[in-house]
């Protein structure tokens, strides 16, 4: 059986299972009557890495181990991993266990869309188990990460595409009503710039790239831009508590407004805050550079309350240097490392010595009510 496009390893074990007449993949993977050793894990399947293993899979699905890896997260690899890494593995790039922990779901579960399991041809795709993945690149809405019924995590080796197995509620995958996720906005495009880093073309489209013209992102090799973007997570979820995020995309950066994911699970809504800010700071190049980057480190300021003031200077000369020269992509790149960890350690000792939410609360309020006036133009 031929793989579909972006087709994840456990969709086409099922749907070979099923032309066999098994009920589900599971027992595809028993039945491999070789006397070898069986693949030990379920779990080991997204992440195929020994030659045992892909050997054993060859004998299964009758697939060459060149389309075998095009069906595993490895196929990101290139994408993600630093040049130096790429470069240590012989054949194909692997994803090292941390970078898969890293970057996807627990590899025993994913997400769905609702729309793509309507079509003829239902299969799951690989690219659903990516954390920052929030939506179908073809339907334009947002994948859900466990039963709209009970609430289960979608494990990726079920035995029906649609229907949960914890629940059984029939096609309650399917059936489950689309939430429509905007197209247009920094939400959209960070999307669409995400997906174009990965090589993912399935369906996407270009429209969103545009805001990012002249920006010095386009310029970033696909690994710097992601571990740009995870460095900057980092200080999303240590510096920025929700309310903050909201205040900063409704009134700083985001001139058209915050898309509400009211009906998304928390994780989801800080992966998209996370997307819109990092963003921001890059889309209708140089727009909202230099104002973002100052009101971020006025926020860690604040946090520190006069304390760590050598790591405040430095971090102050640091954007000097990124806000007010015109930096080449090395210092942007390097400068921004530099500063996402910074803030990144700032917020964290100040969350360990102090962790007073009530009275920092206040202070931030105050920040965000400034942060307007200069944000505003
Ligand atoms: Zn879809
Ligand atoms: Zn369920």
């Amino acid at each position: 059986m031929v793989p579909c496009p972006w087709e994840d390893i456990t969709s086409l074990l099922l749907r070979v299972a099923r032309r066999l007449g098994l009920s589900d993949a599971q027992r595809l993977l028993k039945s491999d009557q070789s006397g070898e050793r069986p693949i030990a894990y379920d779990a080991q399947l997204p992440v195929l890495r020994t030659s045992h293993a892909y050997a054993a899979m060859e004998r299964l699905l009758h697939l060459p181990e060149t389309m075998l890896y095009g069906l595993t997260l490895h196929r990101f690899a290139p994408a993600l991993l630093l040049p130096s890494h790429a470069k240590e593995s012989t054949q194909r790039p692997l994803l090292s266990r941390e970078g898969g922990e890293h970057f996807f779901f627990p590899l025993l579960t994913s997400k769905v869309c609702p729309l793509c399991l309507q079509e003829q041809e239902v299969y799951a795709r690989v690219y659903w188990r990516m954390k920052l993945i929030l939506s179908c690149p073809r339907h334009h809405c947002l994948l859900f990460d466990a039963c709209p019924s009970c609430h289960a995590p979608i494990p990726t080796l079920r035995s029906s595409f649609t229907t949960c197995p914890y629940c059984k509620k029939n096609d309650r995958y399917r059936l489950e009503k689309p939430v429509v996720f905007p197209t247009r906005g920094l939400l959209f495009a960070g999307e669409v710039f995400l997906m174009r880093a990965l090589g993912i073309e399935d369906g996407a489209d270009s429209r969103g790239i545009s805001l990012f013209q002249a920006s010095p992102l386009l310029s970033f090799e696909p690994w710097l831009y992601f571990q740009l973007l995870e460095r900057f997570g980092e200080v999303c979820r240590y510096l920025l508590p929700e309310q903050l995020r909201l205040a900063f995309c409704q009134h700083l950066l985001i001139p058209e407004g915050y898309p509400s994911l009211a009906s998304a699970p928390k994780a989801t809504r800080a992966r998209a805050q996370q997307l819109v800010l990092f963003h921001a700071l890059f889309a209708y190049w140089p727009k909202h550079w230099s104002a973002g980057l100052t009101t971020l480190q006025r926020v860690a300021r604040e946090l520190a309350g006069g304390c760590c003031q050598d790591e405040l200077a430095q971090s102050d000369q640091l954007l000097h240097v990124l806000t007010t020269h015109q930096p080449d992509l090395d210092t942007i790149a390097s400068g921004l490392k530099h500063l996402f960890e910074s803030w990144t350690r700032l917020a964290h000792q100040q969350t360990l010595t102090q962790c007073r939410e009530d009275l920092l609360l206040p202070t931030r309020h105050r920040l965000i009510t400034r942060g307007n006036d200069v944000g505003g133009e």
